[in-house]
């Protein structure tokens, strides 16, 4: 179900998760590295819980599923599932070189690659691993998301905005 911005119960709902975004982490086979780097984001030094950014370890009650490590053939049905029990709006943010794009694990035997060929990725952060002020930034672009997703009634606009500005690039 997508959340509009039309009603007020659907305003409310979107002011709710723009100011306190529950996340879920899960790691489709990487290094864990970017874990690492998640791991700090949630202790005192970044202590992202004053943006009211709360991990929780059930995806039913997340917004936004962070994903570290190129995905293995034996994770990829897993994350697909973890995914799909996300309530909508969810957004999906890939965390690392490997998430993005298999990174060092790239054509390994037992690979499947990247998030995107998994599900569907909102935002990447590049990096191997990347900085924790980088994950956050990825969590507050996903924010910006949801905000533009509920004027727009859903996330289709984005896939036709992409479309017209390749279209306007190559012609
Ligand atoms: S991007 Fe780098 S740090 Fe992150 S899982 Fe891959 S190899 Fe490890």
């Amino acid at each position: 179900m997508t959340v509009s911005n039309r009603t007020f119960s659907g305003r409310l709902m979107t002011w709710a998760r723009g100011k306190s975004p529950w996340v879920t982490i899960f790691n489709s086979g990487g290094c864990n590295a970017c874990d690492i780097e998640i791991i700090a984001c949630l202790m005192p030094r970044f202590d992202v819980e004053r943006f009211g950014i709360l991990s929780r370890g059930s995806p039913r009650h997340a917004d936004i599923l962070i994903v570290t490590g190129a995905v293995t053939r034996q994770q990829a049905p897993r994350l697909r599932r973890v995914w799909e029990q996300m309530p909508e709006p969810k957004y999906v943010i890939a965390v690392g070189a490997c998430a993005a794009g298999g990174g060092v694990f790239q054509g390994l035997y037992h690979m499947v690659g990247s998030v995107d060929q998994v599900i569907p990725v909102d935002v990447f952060v590049a990096g191997c691993p990347p900085r924790p002020d980088e994950i956050i930034n990825a969590v507050v672009t996903c924010l910006g998301l949801m905000a533009e997703d509920a004027v727009h009634g859903g996330r289709a606009w984005r896939t036709k905005a992409t479309s017209e500005a390749v279209a306007e690039a190559i012609a």
